[in-house]
């Protein structure tokens, strides 16, 4: 790949402020001084520095975050920072997608990476990877067996659809454990309004095989893909 366009996929700044950047003799690869911005590297073995500082690359990576409440999961700030926030700006670099987005005021468990089919195969029902969330209500838990066999509910475009088949772990009088494949707009919440009641906390605790453990809130680490679907 040539140098410009590796350093600005990662947001070193424009190919033309590579060029600049080049020109000023600040870049090297393997320890070679590089002026020419079009000069071609091999990005998963060639060692490129800007000044000092290592230019960490690697072709896909994946990450599990703990996500606090009062982050969005989007790649912009909105009324509320981005999730990406949280991360070193080494890892920022990259163009990250969520495999499932939590609402600003859910907690826990998300997924993000740069492999784009991986985030299909963990939000796509037809793959039956789970999501458990634990729902905290604001009054007694009742009818919860109904949420299992599918009932209707509005998407986010407000559009009706039929929830698939999910799992209720009842923990007290109105506190569960919710398991389901999609992850539309709003759903447990719906779901909730669904049995007459309102989730008054919200958190996700499982994706498939990989649980949030013991990782903190507001804290990542990288996963293997075998840790959700193994
Ligand atoms: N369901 C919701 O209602 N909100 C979330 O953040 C996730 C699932």
């Amino acid at each position: 790949m040539r140098l410009d366009k590796f350093l600005s996929n990662l947001k070193y700044g424009s190919r033309t402020d590579i060029k600049k950047i080049c020109k000023a003799k600040r870049i090297s690869v393997n320890d070679k001084i590089i002026t020419d911005s079009s000069y071609d590297i091999d990005e998963n073995s060639d060692k490129v520095y800007i000044d000092d500082e290592l230019v960490f690359f690697k072709r896909n990576i994946t990450l599990m975050v703990n996500k606090p409440q009062n982050y969005v999961c989007s790649n912009i700030d909105e009324q509320y920072p981005s999730l990406l926030n949280l991360l070193p700006i080494e890892l920022q670099r990259f163009d990250f997608s969520f495999a499932g987005r939590l609402d600003y005021d859910t907690e826990g468990l998300v997924i993000i990476t740069t492999d784009g089919d991986l985030v299909h195969r963990i939000i796509t029902p037809k793959k039956d990877i789970y999501k458990t969330y634990y729902v905290k209500s604001l009054k007694k838990l009742k009818n919860t067996e109904v949420l299992c066999n599918g009932i209707e509910i509005l998407d986010g475009k407000n559009n009706p659809f039929i929830t698939e088949k999910a799992y209720v772990e009842l923990i007290s009088d109105d506190e569960m454990y919710l398991s389901i494949k999609e992850g539309k707009f709003h759903q447990v919440k719906r779901m909730l309004e669904y049995i007459d009641n309102e989730v008054v906390f919200l958190k996700r605790v499982k994706i498939g095989n990989l649980s949030l453990g013991d990782l903190k809130l507001g804290e990542y680490r990288e996963i293997n893909e075998d840790e959700i679907f193994n």
